[in-house]
């Protein structure tokens, strides 16, 4: 199957998937579990796997990309280098890859406070400071099915709320004071429009 070479080779094997920008509707729906774990899920996880490392970004939701499903897919750990081609264009060269599939997420506990200042690829150019929980523990399935739990911490720990969050239509910004959210929310549309009309 696709995905299991995908790493050694993801620039010649995936395909970029449109990313929903916020205020799509497909990033504030609940979505729906995973029931089965055949090859079209395992191809949509290579392609957003694919997304995410060519975007680039370290995590991409389900509702990300508009599929209305429970899992994520992220990576904090790959190493991204800017190289000139002797033709003299630039590319960017990734190496250290260490990609994680979670699927039908349930975060069982959570312990101590953290502050991170987030970002998200439905949200681009956006950055603020967030509050979560500093340790959780998180059971999921892999790609094949089977059951899974990790007890983790920091940066891995602020990354998989997050994305946890997108499952259920919440995307970051809805984590912050009223005030906040608002002008932030309003400056980000702003620009957008103002990026449209260029
Ligand atoms: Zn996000």
């Amino acid at each position: 199957m696709c995905y299991d070479n995908f790493l050694n080779n993801y620039k010649h094997e995936g395909e970029s998937l449109k990313i929903e920008i916020w205020p799509s509707p497909a990033l504030s729906k609940k979505t729906q579990k995973v029931e089965s774990f055949d090859d079209d899920l395992k191809c949509i996880i290579k392609n957003m796997l694919f997304t995410m490392y060519s975007t680039p970004g370290i995590g991409l939701a389900a509702p990300q990309v508009n599929v209305n499903k429970r899992f994520f897919v992220l990576d904090i750990d790959y190493k991204r280098e800017k190289v000139t081609l002797p033709d003299n264009t630039e590319e960017y060269h990734l190496d250290e890859f260490n990609p994680m599939v979670f699927i039908n997420p349930v975060i069982k506990s959570k312990k101590g406070e953290i502050l991170y200042e987030e970002g998200c690829l439905s949200i681009p150019g956006v950055y603020e400071e967030v509050k979560r929980a500093e340790e959780i523990s998180v059971e999921f399935q892999d790609i094949h099915g089977n059951q899974q739990q990790l007890d983790t911490d920091g940066i891995l720990a602020v990354c998989i709320q997050h994305e946890c969050d997108h499952l259920n239509g919440i995307v970051f910004l809805d984590r912050l004071s009223l005030l906040k959210r608002k002008f932030i929310k309003k400056k980000f549309l702003k620009e957008r429009q103002r990026d449209r009309d260029e």
